[in-house]
């Protein structure tokens, strides 16, 4: 049999059912494999006591008959997510030694569903970021590396610990969280499922904020099934965040029939861009091709906006984070700096930001608040209020057209070595979203699906979209894809 923590949550599930493991054992298989791989740096604070207590309980309730597809599961926790009397740093100094008295909805509804917490999850500095390099706990390493070399692989960000932990089965699942991107295109870099749901599917509340109009939380997984089956749990309406959806939350799993005949899936020739690799344009080829033939209608499409979709984003998003992060003002959480005589209330605000804050989030809190300023109002962010809602129409309209999903690649390259960016203008880490972005501007749920390796042996991944709210008719066209896909590939365990 496999080793415990390389089970899927489907998996783990039926042998739980069985009687053939218990929650414990794979709770303690998997802290095992954390201790090993502290040289990923995927986890930033294992709580064992707690993954105990919560898997003995787990286990009480599945001999009771009380178990739900996640009871006994255990999962990693991206820093992002409030998790009571937790270490919760949102991967930044500024809110070093911060414990929330309080949980997240997201993490609440999992651990209700009987879900195990093994502990959080390393990411980029508030979020902000794809390659996991801006984290004041230091950069996430890929369990992968390129054929024949040994330098270290970014796992791609914002939530890179949570697809590092997955792909390196330190965790049976993560959650994440994507503004831009953070939940496909770390999926993506890993060779794992990412998805990010229609904006209100899974609250917000307790989860950090970054921009709060593009945020949505989502299932990281070793499958398309185990997605479902996570998603399942996060989901609802949650009365505590005004913009959660009020809609019921279907039976994920139970759409996965594989049958996609007669569906019509949309490519849009706008997402053919200049750079783009040549194993991932292939891939794309590939994939259009698998799916043509499980029987589905493909059509060219057009979204013809798509060129405007990063500057809108890198507009809104640092607005909105500006906004957010006036919060932390060494008052209200973690770290304040320390005084020297005779400075006031306004060098503590100043010294405590300059110290607590890394560059990267330095740059959107200005970048931010220069674009909601008073002068520069209606020429930047009005305006990208405006080409957004443009982006919004080309997805309605293609949707109208009968189109069922749109088929994409999900990051234009695969995954870099760490550093190779460093140096660059920010913007070129920036371009790195551009097959992202656009679906958080409409506030559409997108799939990442692992697909191919590249001429180096790294993961590449498909990207799906689909309609608003059509979560499980778009997991059960990415299940058609990553059959016909038959992606296997796992990263060689170098590290233990
Ligand atoms: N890479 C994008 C950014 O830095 C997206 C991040 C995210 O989705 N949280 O803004």
């Amino acid at each position: 049999m496999m080793a415990l923590n390389e089970l899927t949550i489907a998996q783990a599930r039926d042998l739980l059912a069985k009687g053939e493991v218990t929650s414990a054992d794979l709770t303690e298989a998997c802290l095992t494999a954390i201790e090993s791989a502290t040289t990923l740096n995927a986890v930033t604070t294992v709580t064992a006591d707690k993954a105990r207590e919560m898997a003995k309980a787990a286990d009480a309730r599945i001999s009771a008959g009380d178990a739900t597809a996640m009871t006994g599961i255990p999962l990693g926790i991206k820093d992002l997510f409030a998790v009571e009397d937790v270490p919760t740093q949102a991967a930044s100094n500024i809110l070093g030694g911060f414990k929330p008295r309080y949980e997240s909805t997201v993490t609440r509804n999992l651990w209700a569903s009987g879900a195990v917490m093994l502990g959080k999850l390393n990411m980029d500095e508030f979020a902000m970021g794809s390659s996991n390099e801006s984290s004041a706990y230091g950069p996430a390493i890929s369990p992968w590396r390129e054929d024949g070399s040994d330098a270290a692989i970014t796992p791609g960000g914002s939530s890179g610990g949570s697809a590092a932990a997955v792909a390196a089965d330190l965790c049976l699942a993560a959650t994440g969280t994507d503004t831009g991107g953070s939940i496909r295109q770390p999926a993506a870099f890993t060779g794992t499922v990412g998805l990010k749901p229609t904006y209100g599917r899974c609250s917000r509340w307790g989860i950090v904020a970054f921009a709060s109009s593009l945020d949505q939380a989502g299932p990281m997984t070793k499958t398309v099934r185990d997605a479902a089956i996570m998603l399942g749990a996060m989901a609802g309406h949650d009365p505590m965040d005004s913009t959660s959806a009020d809609l019921p939350v279907p039976d994920f799993e139970a759409a996965l029939t594989g049958d996609i005949r007669g569906k019509k899936i949309g490519i849009p020739r706008e997402y053919r861009v200049e750079g783009m690799s040549a194993s991932v344009d292939t891939l794309w080829a590939e994939g259009t091709a698998k799916l043509r033939d499980a029987g589905a209608e493909v059509v060219d499409i057009s979204l013809p906006h798509t060129k405007h979709a990063l500057p809108t984003y890198y507009i809104i998003a640092p607005a909105e984070a500006s906004s957010n992060l006036s919060r932390y003002d060494g008052v209200k959480y973690g770290h304040r700096a320390t005084l020297s005589a005779g400075e006031g209330i306004n060098d503590m605000y100043e010294k405590t930001r300059a110290e607590g804050f890394g560059p990267e989030v330095q740059r959107r809190v200005m970048l931010g608040a220069y674009v909601l300023s008073a002068g520069y109002y209606d020429a930047y962010y009005k305006k990208a209020q405006r080409v957004r809602a443009l982006i919004k129409q080309d997805f309605e309209a293609v949707f109208a057209d009968g189109v069922d999903a749109i088929l994409a690649p999900a990051t234009p390259s695969p995954a870099w070595q760490l550093g190779a960016m460093k140096s660059a203008d920010p913007v070129e880490m920036y371009l790195q979203d551009v097959f992202t972005v656009t679906l958080n501007l409409a506030g559409l749920p997108g799939i990442s699906v692992p697909a191919g390796l590249s001429s180096k042996g790294l993961p590449l991944g498909l990207q799906l979209i689909g309609r608003p709210f059509e979560e499980a008719d778009l997991l059960n066209t990415a299940y058609a894809l990553e059959q016909a896909t038959g992606f296997s590939a796992k990263a060689d365990k170098w590290w233990t």
